[in-house]
């Protein structure tokens, strides 16, 4: 059993910075949950003060329901590994490996059964007897992360521990840590400032902005139900793209108005009609987000807007089309299928699906669609909730 929970967890550093305002979260037994945003937004912080290496200024944090606010990090019974591996130099592998066992002081069999048993799940035995200086950088990550394992400890913190690697080692080491996590079943809070780790590594996502939580969801639902714009454009590659937009009513209809001309005219689906939760949507300023996927080519002869391509990308599989629409200075951009002849200058129809749009309120960017109030839950809920009757209590 491994929960964590924070509680109106506040930190402000010297100097009056207020690096995490008010957070909330509860990280249940055996999750994958990562912390991510850019750069400064509190994840590194928030992460800290689990592991107990910095203060927390108030609230409240609780390791299996115990507070753990004064509890000293080695009383806590987790492991941290860190961007720069954090060995000690002068050791071996295997020295590094034992050395947080030895200051246990268990017996040297036991040290060892645990450290070839970490080194055998990481591939690392043959470099027992080398200095860190002697490995690659993805060695010394593993041996990092060897000597975390080997504590057995209740909750594994994992800060941005793939950002020294190259490219190609990271998408490696990505799926080792992830088989990992399956392979221990321990609690793992992982963070980076990288959407793609975290979409492909996180059972859960904490999504932060200037030391706020901006959103928690599994992450296909915060790609499907961003509930702010913030999160919209954080997660999806290439990024979502937004125009200013107004719901009009026309006869018994509605739809939208895009950045103020009277032919970018959106149809507002009936569907995405029910979805809208605030009553005074009419007429208001909005903003309207439509993902590079979900514009698509079609003959000229259909309605559409007209454009003219202006950059292509070429990605391999697929080419990103770059144009300007409705006058606005920023580029709009589509994705289509490399198969599909596009060059520069080429004059085309596209549409923008209206089943796969988003509306956010310009002022406090705010989704206008309801956000499943809870879309998110464990296996062990799911276990425990295997009656459907109590499992559609939870959810609805
Ligand atoms: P992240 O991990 O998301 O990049 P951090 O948690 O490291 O962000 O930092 C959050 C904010 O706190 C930033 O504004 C940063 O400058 C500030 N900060 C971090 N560490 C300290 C410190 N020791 N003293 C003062 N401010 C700090």
């Amino acid at each position: 059993m491994a929960k964590v929970t924070l509680k109106n967890i506040y930190k402000v550093y010297k100097g009056g910075v207020k690096a995490v305002n008010d957070f909330n979260l509860d990280i249940p037994d055996k999750e994958f949950v990562v912390f991510v945003g850019p750069s400064g937004c509190g994840k590194s912080t928030t992460l800290r003060m689990i592991a107990g290496l910095e203060e927390i200024t108030s609230g409240s944090l609780y390791i299996d329901d115990v507070l753990a606010n004064d509890l000293e990090p080695k009383d806590r019974d987790i492991s941290m590994v860190f961007q720069n591996y954090a060995l000690y130099p002068n050791m071996t592998v295997y020295e590094n490996m034992a050395f947080g066992l030895q200051s246990q002081k268990l017996p040297k069999e036991e040290i060892k059964k645990k450290v070839d048993q970490a080194a055998e799940i990481l591939g690392i035995k043959d470099y027992y007897n080398r200095q860190p200086r002697e490995l690659s950088g993805g060695q010394r990550q593993r041996v990092a992360l060897g000597r975390a394992i080997v504590r057995e400890p209740k909750v594994f913190l994992l800060d941005e521990p793939l950002s020294n690697l190259d490219a190609k080692l990271r998408v490696q080491m990505r799926s080792e840590i992830t088989k990992l996590h399956q392979r221990l079943q321990t609690t793992f809070i992982y963070v980076t400032h990288d959407q793609t780790e975290a979409m492909t590594m996180g059972t859960k996502i904490v999504v932060m902005k200037d030391g706020f939580i901006k959103q928690v969801d599994t992450p296909t639902n915060l790609y499907m139900h961003p509930a702010n714009i913030f999160v919209a454009t954080f997660l999806g590659s290439p990024q979502m793209n937004l125009f200013n937009a107004k719901i009009v009513k026309d006869g018994k209809k509605y739809k939208i108005l895009l950045e103020d001309g009277t032919e970018n005219v959106v149809p507002l689906t009936t569907n995405k009609l029910l979805e809208i939760t605030d009553d005074n949507f009419v007429d208001k300023d909005l903003i309207l987000g439509i993902r590079p996927r979900d514009i698509h080519i079609v003959p000229n002869t259909e309605d559409g807007f007209k454009i003219k391509v202006e950059i292509v990308e070429k990605l391999g599989d697929e080419n990103l089309i770059y144009t300007h629409l409705f006058g606005k200075k920023e580029y709009t951009i589509f994705v289509v299928d490399a198969k599909q002849e596009v060059k520069v200058d080429d004059e085309l129809t596209i549409k923008f699906d209206e089943h796969n749009i988003y509306l956010f309120d310009k002022e406090n960017e705010e989704s206008l669609f309801k956000i499943p109030e809870y879309n998110y839950f464990t296996i062990d809920d799911i276990n425990k909730y295997l009656d459907i009757e109590e499992l559609s209590k939870k959810i609805y």
